[in-house]
Protein backbone atom coordinates (compact mmCIF):
# COMPACT_ATOMS: atom_id res chain seq x y z
CA UNK A 1 0.00 0.00 0.00
CA UNK A 2 1.16 3.26 -1.19
CA UNK A 3 0.78 5.60 2.24
CA UNK A 4 2.42 8.65 1.24
CA UNK A 5 3.16 11.96 3.49
CA UNK A 6 0.31 14.94 3.19
CA UNK A 7 2.83 16.86 1.48
CA UNK A 8 3.71 14.40 -1.49
CA UNK A 9 -0.26 14.53 -1.79
CA UNK A 10 -0.08 17.97 -2.76
CA UNK A 11 -0.59 19.62 -5.55
CA UNK A 12 0.42 23.70 -6.17
CA UNK A 13 -2.21 25.34 -8.13
CA UNK A 14 -2.12 29.00 -9.45
CA UNK A 15 -6.20 30.51 -8.53
CA UNK A 16 -6.41 34.12 -9.96
CA UNK A 17 -6.83 36.88 -7.15
CA UNK A 18 -5.04 34.38 -4.81
CA UNK A 19 -2.31 33.30 -6.28
CA UNK A 20 -0.35 30.23 -5.79
CA UNK A 21 -1.86 27.54 -3.21
CA UNK A 22 -1.79 23.61 -1.81
CA UNK A 23 -4.64 21.49 -2.59
CA UNK A 24 -5.12 17.78 -1.91
CA UNK A 25 -4.91 15.62 -4.63
CA UNK A 26 -5.06 11.98 -2.90
CA UNK A 27 -7.37 9.60 -1.19
CA UNK A 28 -8.93 10.28 1.42
CA UNK A 29 -8.92 6.98 3.86
CA UNK A 30 -9.15 6.60 7.54
CA UNK A 31 -7.86 9.77 8.37
CA UNK A 32 -4.83 9.54 5.84
CA UNK A 33 -4.21 10.55 2.82
CA UNK A 34 -3.09 7.73 0.09
CA UNK A 35 -2.24 7.16 -3.22
CA UNK A 36 -4.27 5.41 -5.34
CA UNK A 37 -4.14 1.94 -6.73
CA UNK A 38 -5.48 3.32 -9.89
CA UNK A 39 -3.74 5.42 -12.34
CA UNK A 40 -3.79 9.36 -11.54
CA UNK A 41 -6.09 11.31 -13.82
CA UNK A 42 -6.17 14.83 -14.85
CA UNK A 43 -8.61 17.26 -14.16
CA UNK A 44 -9.19 20.33 -16.26
CA UNK A 45 -9.80 24.05 -15.99
CA UNK A 46 -12.74 24.63 -18.80
CA UNK A 47 -12.70 28.32 -19.56
CA UNK A 48 -9.03 27.11 -21.05
CA UNK A 49 -9.08 23.84 -21.91
CA UNK A 50 -6.08 23.80 -20.01
CA UNK A 51 -4.25 20.57 -17.60
CA UNK A 52 -5.25 21.62 -13.54
CA UNK A 53 -3.38 19.07 -11.73
CA UNK A 54 -3.35 15.21 -11.29
CA UNK A 55 -5.49 13.45 -8.94
CA UNK A 56 -5.49 10.01 -7.35
CA UNK A 57 -7.37 7.38 -8.75
CA UNK A 58 -9.21 4.85 -6.15
CA UNK A 59 -9.20 1.14 -7.52
CA UNK A 60 -11.92 -1.30 -5.92
CA UNK A 61 -9.20 -2.25 -3.41
CA UNK A 62 -9.40 1.71 -1.96
CA UNK A 63 -13.35 1.24 -2.45
CA UNK A 64 -13.10 -1.56 0.30
CA UNK A 65 -10.19 -0.06 2.38
CA UNK A 66 -12.77 3.29 2.97
CA UNK A 67 -15.52 0.90 3.53
CA UNK A 68 -13.99 -1.06 5.95
CA UNK A 69 -12.63 2.07 7.72
CA UNK A 70 -16.12 3.47 7.37
CA UNK A 71 -17.51 0.26 8.96
CA UNK A 72 -14.52 0.73 12.24
CA UNK A 73 -15.82 4.22 12.40
CA UNK A 74 -19.66 3.28 12.44
CA UNK A 75 -18.80 0.83 15.35
CA UNK A 76 -16.68 3.03 17.11
CA UNK A 77 -16.41 6.75 17.21
CA UNK A 78 -19.91 7.69 15.29
CA UNK A 79 -22.85 6.05 14.89
CA UNK A 80 -24.82 5.45 17.81
CA UNK A 81 -21.51 5.67 20.02
CA UNK A 82 -21.55 9.19 19.99
CA UNK A 83 -24.18 11.97 21.42
CA UNK A 84 -25.55 13.39 18.76
CA UNK A 85 -24.93 16.77 20.17
CA UNK A 86 -21.27 15.94 19.52
CA UNK A 87 -22.10 15.29 15.85
CA UNK A 88 -23.58 18.42 15.62
CA UNK A 89 -20.81 20.52 17.15
CA UNK A 90 -18.31 18.56 14.51
CA UNK A 91 -20.76 19.17 11.62
CA UNK A 92 -21.26 23.25 12.98
CA UNK A 93 -17.13 23.26 13.18
CA UNK A 94 -16.40 22.13 9.40
CA UNK A 95 -19.35 25.05 8.28
CA UNK A 96 -17.51 27.36 10.44
CA UNK A 97 -14.40 26.12 8.29
CA UNK A 98 -16.01 26.15 4.82
CA UNK A 99 -17.12 29.66 5.97
CA UNK A 100 -13.15 30.83 7.07
CA UNK A 101 -11.70 29.16 3.66
CA UNK A 102 -14.56 30.36 1.38
CA UNK A 103 -12.48 32.86 -0.65
CA UNK A 104 -9.94 29.71 -1.42
CA UNK A 105 -12.84 27.05 -2.24
CA UNK A 106 -15.11 29.20 -4.09
CA UNK A 107 -11.73 30.29 -6.11
CA UNK A 108 -11.04 26.40 -6.86
CA UNK A 109 -14.52 25.70 -7.27
CA UNK A 110 -14.33 28.61 -10.04
CA UNK A 111 -11.94 27.22 -11.80
CA UNK A 112 -12.58 23.45 -11.57
CA UNK A 113 -16.07 23.96 -12.43
CA UNK A 114 -15.92 27.15 -14.88
CA UNK A 115 -18.44 29.02 -12.39
CA UNK A 116 -18.21 32.51 -12.22
CA UNK A 117 -16.66 33.68 -8.91
CA UNK A 118 -19.27 35.63 -7.50
CA UNK A 119 -21.42 33.14 -7.87
CA UNK A 120 -19.20 30.12 -6.60
CA UNK A 121 -18.79 32.42 -3.31
CA UNK A 122 -21.86 33.65 -2.53
CA UNK A 123 -24.16 30.96 -3.63
CA UNK A 124 -22.36 27.80 -3.97
CA UNK A 125 -20.11 28.12 -1.10
CA UNK A 126 -22.42 30.00 1.40
CA UNK A 127 -25.53 27.79 0.17
CA UNK A 128 -23.15 24.90 1.54
CA UNK A 129 -22.26 26.41 4.70
CA UNK A 130 -26.27 26.82 4.94
CA UNK A 131 -26.94 23.30 4.27
CA UNK A 132 -24.25 21.81 6.78
CA UNK A 133 -25.39 24.10 9.32
CA UNK A 134 -29.16 23.18 9.45
CA UNK A 135 -28.40 19.37 9.33
CA UNK A 136 -26.12 20.17 12.78
CA UNK A 137 -28.95 21.95 13.78
CA UNK A 138 -30.64 18.43 13.09
CA UNK A 139 -28.71 15.23 14.77
CA UNK A 140 -30.27 15.92 18.05
CA UNK A 141 -33.61 16.24 17.09
CA UNK A 142 -34.25 12.40 15.85
CA UNK A 143 -36.97 10.62 17.41
CA UNK A 144 -38.92 8.23 17.07
CA UNK A 145 -42.28 7.40 18.71
CA UNK A 146 -44.15 5.32 21.65
CA UNK A 147 -46.98 3.96 21.62
CA UNK A 148 -48.98 2.59 25.21
CA UNK A 149 -52.37 1.38 23.16
CA UNK A 150 -51.61 -2.23 24.79
CA UNK A 151 -53.81 -1.77 27.62
CA UNK A 152 -50.67 -1.14 29.94
CA UNK A 153 -49.56 -5.16 29.42
CA UNK A 154 -46.93 -3.40 26.96
CA UNK A 155 -45.11 -0.57 25.69
CA UNK A 156 -44.06 -0.24 22.00
CA UNK A 157 -41.23 2.28 20.65
CA UNK A 158 -39.14 2.98 17.50
CA UNK A 159 -35.16 3.95 17.50
CA UNK A 160 -34.24 6.26 14.08
CA UNK A 161 -31.44 4.29 13.78
CA UNK A 162 -28.23 5.74 11.33
CA UNK A 163 -28.93 3.51 7.93
CA UNK A 164 -24.88 2.67 8.37
CA UNK A 165 -22.15 3.23 5.61
CA UNK A 166 -23.21 5.31 3.16
CA UNK A 167 -21.51 5.60 -0.83
CA UNK A 168 -22.03 9.24 -2.44
CA UNK A 169 -21.28 9.12 -5.72
CA UNK A 170 -22.32 12.88 -6.89
CA UNK A 171 -21.79 15.04 -10.54
CA UNK A 172 -19.69 17.88 -11.59
CA UNK A 173 -22.70 21.11 -12.06
CA UNK A 174 -22.80 21.88 -8.41
CA UNK A 175 -19.72 20.01 -6.94
CA UNK A 176 -19.75 21.59 -3.09
CA UNK A 177 -23.61 21.97 -3.01
CA UNK A 178 -23.82 18.30 -4.06
CA UNK A 179 -21.43 17.39 -1.18
CA UNK A 180 -22.68 19.15 1.50
CA UNK A 181 -26.43 18.19 0.30
CA UNK A 182 -25.27 14.27 1.03
CA UNK A 183 -22.74 14.53 3.81
CA UNK A 184 -24.61 16.65 6.13
CA UNK A 185 -27.51 15.23 6.43
CA UNK A 186 -25.63 11.42 6.45
CA UNK A 187 -23.12 12.90 9.27
CA UNK A 188 -25.88 14.43 11.29
CA UNK A 189 -28.09 11.18 11.22
CA UNK A 190 -24.97 8.98 12.25
CA UNK A 191 -23.66 7.25 9.23
CA UNK A 192 -20.33 7.24 8.03
CA UNK A 193 -19.11 8.08 4.29
CA UNK A 194 -17.38 6.84 1.14
CA UNK A 195 -17.74 10.10 -1.00
CA UNK A 196 -16.95 9.95 -4.33
CA UNK A 197 -16.48 13.35 -6.43
CA UNK A 198 -17.18 13.54 -10.45
CA UNK A 199 -13.70 12.85 -12.20
CA UNK A 200 -14.31 16.33 -13.71
CA UNK A 201 -14.33 18.32 -10.90
CA UNK A 202 -12.99 16.26 -7.34
CA UNK A 203 -10.62 19.58 -5.95
CA UNK A 204 -13.65 21.10 -3.58
CA UNK A 205 -14.39 17.78 -1.91
CA UNK A 206 -10.68 16.90 -1.50
CA UNK A 207 -10.30 20.66 0.41
CA UNK A 208 -13.64 19.40 2.36
CA UNK A 209 -11.91 16.42 3.72
CA UNK A 210 -9.20 18.17 4.76
CA UNK A 211 -11.10 20.71 6.31
CA UNK A 212 -13.26 17.53 8.16
CA UNK A 213 -9.77 16.17 9.38
CA UNK A 214 -8.99 19.86 10.73
CA UNK A 215 -12.47 19.77 12.52
CA UNK A 216 -10.99 16.78 13.98
CA UNK A 217 -14.26 14.47 12.92
CA UNK A 218 -12.90 11.02 13.62
CA UNK A 219 -11.42 9.02 11.56
CA UNK A 220 -12.79 6.91 8.89
CA UNK A 221 -16.06 8.81 9.42
CA UNK A 222 -15.83 10.88 6.35
CA UNK A 223 -13.46 9.04 3.23
CA UNK A 224 -12.89 10.41 -0.28
CA UNK A 225 -12.05 8.13 -3.15
CA UNK A 226 -11.91 9.86 -6.47
CA UNK A 227 -12.12 8.11 -9.49
CA UNK A 228 -14.08 7.51 -12.65
CA UNK A 229 -17.54 5.67 -12.52
CA UNK A 230 -16.76 2.64 -13.89
CA UNK A 231 -14.36 1.94 -11.36
CA UNK A 232 -14.94 3.38 -8.39
CA UNK A 233 -18.27 4.77 -8.25
CA UNK A 234 -19.11 1.19 -9.71
CA UNK A 235 -17.16 -0.55 -7.10
CA UNK A 236 -19.02 1.74 -4.30
CA UNK A 237 -22.37 0.51 -5.89
CA UNK A 238 -21.46 -3.34 -5.63
CA UNK A 239 -19.93 -3.64 -2.67
CA UNK A 240 -20.94 -5.90 -0.22
CA UNK A 241 -20.72 -4.01 2.94
CA UNK A 242 -21.80 -0.57 2.24
CA UNK A 243 -25.23 -0.02 3.42
CA UNK A 244 -26.89 2.90 1.55
CA UNK A 245 -25.51 4.70 -1.75
CA UNK A 246 -26.91 7.84 -2.40
CA UNK A 247 -26.49 9.38 -6.58
CA UNK A 248 -26.93 12.72 -8.26
CA UNK A 249 -26.30 12.27 -12.03
CA UNK A 250 -27.85 10.92 -14.97
CA UNK A 251 -30.68 8.33 -15.59
CA UNK A 252 -28.67 6.17 -17.53
CA UNK A 253 -26.14 6.28 -14.59
CA UNK A 254 -29.02 5.54 -11.90
CA UNK A 255 -30.43 2.86 -13.24
CA UNK A 256 -27.07 1.19 -13.98
CA UNK A 257 -26.06 1.79 -9.68
CA UNK A 258 -29.80 0.97 -8.77
CA UNK A 259 -29.19 -2.57 -10.89
CA UNK A 260 -25.51 -2.83 -9.39
CA UNK A 261 -27.09 -2.50 -6.37
CA UNK A 262 -29.97 -5.01 -5.85
CA UNK A 263 -27.65 -7.61 -7.66
CA UNK A 264 -24.98 -7.11 -4.92
CA UNK A 265 -26.32 -6.76 -1.08
CA UNK A 266 -29.45 -5.07 -2.15
CA UNK A 267 -28.15 -1.91 -0.61
CA UNK A 268 -30.79 1.51 0.02
CA UNK A 269 -30.72 3.39 -2.90
CA UNK A 270 -31.53 7.14 -3.77
CA UNK A 271 -31.17 9.13 -7.38
CA UNK A 272 -31.58 12.57 -7.55
CA UNK A 273 -31.51 12.39 -11.94
CA UNK A 274 -32.17 14.85 -14.66
CA UNK A 275 -35.12 16.53 -15.86
CA UNK A 276 -36.21 18.66 -18.77
CA UNK A 277 -38.65 20.83 -17.07
CA UNK A 278 -41.61 22.70 -18.05
CA UNK A 279 -42.67 26.23 -17.31
CA UNK A 280 -46.02 26.83 -18.49
CA UNK A 281 -46.79 30.44 -19.08
CA UNK A 282 -50.24 31.79 -19.68
CA UNK A 283 -51.49 35.01 -20.68
CA UNK A 284 -52.56 36.54 -17.56
CA UNK A 285 -49.59 36.20 -16.90
CA UNK A 286 -46.72 39.23 -16.88
CA UNK A 287 -44.32 37.96 -19.57
CA UNK A 288 -41.45 40.59 -18.52
CA UNK A 289 -41.01 38.73 -15.41
CA UNK A 290 -42.16 35.36 -16.86
CA UNK A 291 -39.33 35.99 -19.26
CA UNK A 292 -36.77 36.69 -16.22
CA UNK A 293 -37.44 33.69 -14.28
CA UNK A 294 -36.56 31.94 -17.84
CA UNK A 295 -33.37 33.64 -18.08
CA UNK A 296 -32.42 32.89 -14.49
CA UNK A 297 -33.80 29.22 -14.78
CA UNK A 298 -31.98 28.41 -17.79
CA UNK A 299 -28.64 30.27 -18.27
CA UNK A 300 -27.95 30.35 -14.81
CA UNK A 301 -24.36 27.19 -14.20
CA UNK A 302 -24.94 28.29 -17.83
CA UNK A 303 -27.73 25.29 -18.46
CA UNK A 304 -25.80 22.59 -16.49
CA UNK A 305 -28.92 22.70 -13.87
CA UNK A 306 -30.82 19.53 -13.48
CA UNK A 307 -34.16 21.80 -13.04
CA UNK A 308 -32.94 24.30 -15.42
CA UNK A 309 -36.28 25.82 -17.58
CA UNK A 310 -35.68 24.39 -20.57
CA UNK A 311 -38.73 23.24 -22.04
CA UNK A 312 -41.27 26.47 -21.83
CA UNK A 313 -44.47 26.54 -22.71
CA UNK A 314 -46.39 29.48 -23.71
CA UNK A 315 -50.17 30.22 -24.34
CA UNK A 316 -49.77 31.05 -28.14
CA UNK A 317 -51.54 34.77 -28.08
CA UNK A 318 -48.43 36.07 -25.63
CA UNK A 319 -45.87 33.56 -27.28
CA UNK A 320 -44.38 36.54 -29.85
CA UNK A 321 -44.44 38.56 -26.96
CA UNK A 322 -42.46 36.50 -24.53
CA UNK A 323 -39.93 35.33 -26.93
CA UNK A 324 -39.13 38.69 -27.41
CA UNK A 325 -38.57 39.63 -24.01
CA UNK A 326 -36.59 36.51 -23.56
CA UNK A 327 -34.69 37.68 -26.63
CA UNK A 328 -33.33 40.72 -24.84
CA UNK A 329 -32.01 39.02 -21.56
CA UNK A 330 -30.17 36.33 -23.52
CA UNK A 331 -28.21 39.36 -25.53
CA UNK A 332 -27.01 40.74 -22.16
CA UNK A 333 -26.44 37.18 -20.52
CA UNK A 334 -22.53 38.63 -18.33
CA UNK A 335 -20.93 35.91 -20.32
CA UNK A 336 -17.32 35.64 -19.44
CA UNK A 337 -14.18 34.27 -17.34
CA UNK A 338 -15.14 32.72 -14.48
CA UNK A 339 -12.61 35.21 -12.67
CA UNK A 340 -14.44 37.90 -13.38
CA UNK A 341 -16.53 39.14 -10.65
CA UNK A 342 -18.73 40.36 -12.92
CA UNK A 343 -19.43 37.08 -15.03
CA UNK A 344 -22.77 34.83 -14.07
CA UNK A 345 -22.61 32.78 -16.86
CA UNK A 346 -19.12 30.73 -18.01
CA UNK A 347 -17.73 27.55 -20.02
CA UNK A 348 -19.62 24.18 -19.86
CA UNK A 349 -17.75 21.50 -18.28
CA UNK A 350 -15.85 19.65 -21.02
CA UNK A 351 -15.29 19.81 -24.98
CA UNK A 352 -17.34 17.21 -25.34
CA UNK A 353 -20.33 18.40 -23.23
CA UNK A 354 -20.13 21.15 -25.31
CA UNK A 355 -20.30 19.20 -29.03
CA UNK A 356 -23.13 17.61 -27.26
CA UNK A 357 -24.72 20.71 -26.68
CA UNK A 358 -24.04 21.86 -29.94
CA UNK A 359 -25.27 18.91 -31.60
CA UNK A 360 -28.63 19.30 -30.19
CA UNK A 361 -28.74 22.62 -31.35
CA UNK A 362 -28.23 21.66 -34.86
CA UNK A 363 -30.70 18.51 -34.96
CA UNK A 364 -33.38 21.61 -33.82
CA UNK A 365 -32.51 23.65 -36.60
CA UNK A 366 -32.98 20.46 -39.13
CA UNK A 367 -36.39 19.60 -37.47
CA UNK A 368 -37.71 22.85 -38.24
CA UNK A 369 -36.84 25.16 -34.90
CA UNK A 370 -36.17 28.58 -35.44
CA UNK A 371 -32.90 30.00 -33.55
CA UNK A 372 -34.02 33.14 -31.98
CA UNK A 373 -31.07 34.17 -30.29
CA UNK A 374 -26.95 32.13 -29.77
CA UNK A 375 -26.85 28.75 -31.34
CA UNK A 376 -22.68 29.06 -31.39
CA UNK A 377 -19.69 28.35 -29.45
CA UNK A 378 -18.85 31.26 -27.83
CA UNK A 379 -16.01 32.64 -30.22
CA UNK A 380 -14.49 34.75 -28.06
CA UNK A 381 -12.42 32.12 -25.66
CA UNK A 382 -10.65 28.81 -26.33
CA UNK A 383 -12.67 27.71 -23.49
CA UNK A 384 -15.93 25.27 -23.63
CA UNK A 385 -18.48 27.81 -24.32
CA UNK A 386 -21.96 27.64 -25.82
CA UNK A 387 -23.99 31.19 -26.06
CA UNK A 388 -27.15 31.71 -24.50
CA UNK A 389 -29.49 29.80 -26.82
CA UNK A 390 -33.65 30.53 -27.96
CA UNK A 391 -35.08 28.06 -30.05
CA UNK A 392 -38.76 29.16 -31.39
CA UNK A 393 -40.79 25.64 -31.90
CA UNK A 394 -43.78 28.13 -33.15
CA UNK A 395 -45.01 25.01 -35.47
CA UNK A 396 -45.28 22.58 -32.19
CA UNK A 397 -42.73 20.04 -33.41
CA UNK A 398 -41.69 16.94 -32.14
CA UNK A 399 -38.14 18.30 -31.69
CA UNK A 400 -35.50 15.99 -30.38
CA UNK A 401 -33.99 18.72 -28.14
CA UNK A 402 -37.05 19.64 -26.77
CA UNK A 403 -37.78 15.90 -25.63
CA UNK A 404 -34.23 15.19 -23.89
CA UNK A 405 -32.25 16.98 -21.33
CA UNK A 406 -29.50 18.89 -23.16
CA UNK A 407 -27.80 20.12 -19.62
CA UNK A 408 -26.74 23.41 -21.85
CA UNK A 409 -27.88 26.74 -22.32
CA UNK A 410 -30.30 26.03 -24.38
CA UNK A 411 -33.81 26.54 -24.04
CA UNK A 412 -37.00 25.44 -26.48
CA UNK A 413 -40.34 27.57 -26.37
CA UNK A 414 -43.17 26.08 -27.86
CA UNK A 415 -47.05 27.49 -28.00
CA UNK A 416 -49.92 25.95 -26.22
CA UNK A 417 -54.11 26.79 -26.66
CA UNK A 418 -55.49 26.33 -23.67
CA UNK A 419 -54.64 24.79 -19.71
CA UNK A 420 -55.54 21.23 -20.64
CA UNK A 421 -52.63 21.46 -23.51
CA UNK A 422 -50.72 23.13 -21.93
CA UNK A 423 -50.41 20.21 -19.42
CA UNK A 424 -51.02 17.42 -21.57
CA UNK A 425 -47.49 18.83 -23.18
CA UNK A 426 -46.02 19.15 -19.57
CA UNK A 427 -46.43 15.72 -18.63
CA UNK A 428 -45.66 14.45 -21.92
CA UNK A 429 -41.60 13.52 -20.93
CA UNK A 430 -40.01 10.35 -18.85
CA UNK A 431 -38.83 13.37 -16.63
CA UNK A 432 -40.43 14.61 -13.22
CA UNK A 433 -37.79 16.91 -11.69
CA UNK A 434 -39.67 20.44 -11.31
CA UNK A 435 -41.97 22.62 -13.27
CA UNK A 436 -43.46 26.24 -13.22
CA UNK A 437 -46.97 28.20 -13.42
CA UNK A 438 -47.17 31.50 -14.21
CA UNK A 439 -50.42 33.21 -13.80
CA UNK A 440 -51.79 35.62 -12.27
CA UNK A 441 -55.45 33.31 -11.64
CA UNK A 442 -54.40 31.91 -8.76
CA UNK A 443 -57.16 28.86 -8.90
CA UNK A 444 -55.26 28.03 -11.84
CA UNK A 445 -51.97 28.26 -10.79
CA UNK A 446 -53.28 25.61 -7.88
CA UNK A 447 -54.99 23.16 -10.36
CA UNK A 448 -52.03 22.84 -12.68
CA UNK A 449 -49.77 22.36 -9.61
CA UNK A 450 -51.96 19.56 -8.92
CA UNK A 451 -51.79 18.34 -12.09
CA UNK A 452 -48.00 18.37 -13.43
CA UNK A 453 -45.89 15.24 -12.87
CA UNK A 454 -43.34 17.01 -10.87
CA UNK A 455 -41.59 17.06 -7.35
CA UNK A 456 -41.15 20.91 -7.12
CA UNK A 457 -43.46 23.19 -8.88
CA UNK A 458 -42.42 26.59 -8.56
CA UNK A 459 -45.39 29.15 -9.05
CA UNK A 460 -44.68 32.85 -10.43
CA UNK A 461 -41.25 32.05 -9.95
CA UNK A 462 -38.23 29.57 -10.94
CA UNK A 463 -35.34 27.33 -9.27
CA UNK A 464 -36.17 28.38 -5.49
CA UNK A 465 -34.25 25.21 -3.32
CA UNK A 466 -33.96 25.43 -0.38
CA UNK A 467 -32.54 24.15 2.45
CA UNK A 468 -35.48 23.94 4.49
CA UNK A 469 -37.96 22.10 1.54
CA UNK A 470 -37.60 18.69 0.30
CA UNK A 471 -36.01 18.31 -3.42
CA UNK A 472 -36.63 15.22 -5.86
CA UNK A 473 -37.97 13.66 -8.45
CA UNK A 474 -41.49 12.24 -9.87
CA UNK A 475 -40.48 9.74 -12.32
CA UNK A 476 -37.28 8.87 -13.78
CA UNK A 477 -35.73 11.63 -12.05
CA UNK A 478 -35.34 10.07 -9.33
CA UNK A 479 -36.23 7.48 -6.07
CA UNK A 480 -36.37 9.30 -2.58
CA UNK A 481 -35.67 13.25 -1.33
CA UNK A 482 -33.07 15.29 -0.50
CA UNK A 483 -33.43 18.39 1.95
CA UNK A 484 -35.49 18.99 5.34
CA UNK A 485 -36.72 16.68 7.06
CA UNK A 486 -37.02 14.20 4.30
CA UNK A 487 -33.39 14.57 3.90
CA UNK A 488 -32.55 13.37 6.83
CA UNK A 489 -34.69 10.35 7.42
CA UNK A 490 -33.39 8.66 3.97
CA UNK A 491 -30.06 8.36 6.22
CA UNK A 492 -32.20 7.34 8.99
CA UNK A 493 -34.02 3.58 9.56
CA UNK A 494 -36.78 2.59 12.15
CA UNK A 495 -36.70 -0.08 14.18
CA UNK A 496 -39.63 -1.56 16.44
CA UNK A 497 -38.99 -2.39 20.28
CA UNK A 498 -41.51 -4.16 21.98
CA UNK A 499 -41.31 -3.80 25.57
CA UNK A 500 -43.07 -6.55 27.98
CA UNK A 501 -44.53 -4.88 31.06
CA UNK A 502 -46.79 -7.81 32.26
CA UNK A 503 -47.78 -10.33 29.10
CA UNK A 504 -47.50 -13.91 30.10
CA UNK A 505 -46.50 -16.17 27.67
CA UNK A 506 -49.28 -18.27 27.00
CA UNK A 507 -48.36 -22.31 25.86
CA UNK A 508 -49.70 -24.23 23.80
CA UNK A 509 -49.86 -21.52 21.22
P1 LIG B 1 -23.15 11.03 -14.62
O1 LIG B 1 -24.29 10.14 -14.34
O2 LIG B 1 -22.35 10.79 -15.82
O3 LIG B 1 -22.09 11.01 -13.40
C1 LIG B 1 -22.45 11.31 -12.09
C2 LIG B 1 -21.50 10.59 -11.16
O4 LIG B 1 -21.69 9.20 -11.32
C3 LIG B 1 -20.03 10.86 -11.41
O5 LIG B 1 -19.37 10.93 -10.17
C4 LIG B 1 -19.60 9.64 -12.19
O6 LIG B 1 -18.25 9.32 -12.05
C5 LIG B 1 -20.45 8.56 -11.56
N1 LIG B 1 -20.68 7.38 -12.39
C6 LIG B 1 -20.71 7.30 -13.74
N2 LIG B 1 -20.93 6.02 -14.13
C7 LIG B 1 -21.05 5.29 -13.00
C8 LIG B 1 -21.31 3.91 -12.74
N3 LIG B 1 -21.48 3.03 -13.73
N4 LIG B 1 -21.39 3.50 -11.46
C9 LIG B 1 -21.24 4.36 -10.45
N5 LIG B 1 -20.98 5.68 -10.62
C10 LIG B 1 -20.91 6.15 -11.88
O7 LIG B 1 -23.74 12.49 -14.55
P2 LIG B 1 -22.95 13.82 -14.80
O8 LIG B 1 -22.75 13.93 -16.26
O9 LIG B 1 -21.79 13.94 -13.89
O10 LIG B 1 -24.01 14.90 -14.28
C11 LIG B 1 -25.01 15.38 -15.07
C12 LIG B 1 -26.32 14.71 -14.75
O11 LIG B 1 -26.64 14.84 -13.38
C13 LIG B 1 -27.47 15.31 -15.49
O12 LIG B 1 -28.26 14.32 -16.08
C14 LIG B 1 -28.27 16.04 -14.41
O13 LIG B 1 -29.61 16.20 -14.66
C15 LIG B 1 -27.99 15.23 -13.22
N6 LIG B 1 -28.13 16.02 -12.01
C16 LIG B 1 -29.24 15.80 -11.23
C17 LIG B 1 -29.43 16.52 -10.07
C18 LIG B 1 -30.62 16.29 -9.18
O14 LIG B 1 -30.56 16.64 -8.03
N7 LIG B 1 -31.68 15.67 -9.65
C19 LIG B 1 -28.48 17.46 -9.69
C20 LIG B 1 -27.37 17.67 -10.50
C21 LIG B 1 -27.21 16.91 -11.65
Amino acid sequence: RRLLSTASLTARIDVPTLGAIDIPTGLHIDGQWLAGRGEAFSTVNPATGEKLVEVAHASAEDVDDAVKAARRAFKTTWGMNVAATERARLINRLADLLERDAHRIAAVESLNAGKGIRIAREADVADSVACLRYYAGMADKIHGQTTDAFGGDKLALTLHQPIGVCGQIIPWNYPLQMWAWKVGPALAAGCTVVMKPSELTPLTALMMNALAAEAELPAGVLNTVPGFGASTGDAIARHMDIDKVAFTGSVPTGKRISVAAAESNLKKVTLELGGKSPMLVFSSADTDEAAQWTANGIWYNSGQDCCASSRVLVQANVFDRYVNELRKRALTVAIGAPSDERTSFGPLISESQRDKVLGYITSAKEEGARIVSGGRAWPQSKGFYVEPTILANSASKDLRAGREEIFGPVVVVTPFRDEEHALELANDSPYGLAAAVFTTDMRQAIRVARGLDAGSVWVNQYGAVHNNVPFGGFKQSGIGRELGTYGLESYLQVKAVHVNLGVEASWPI
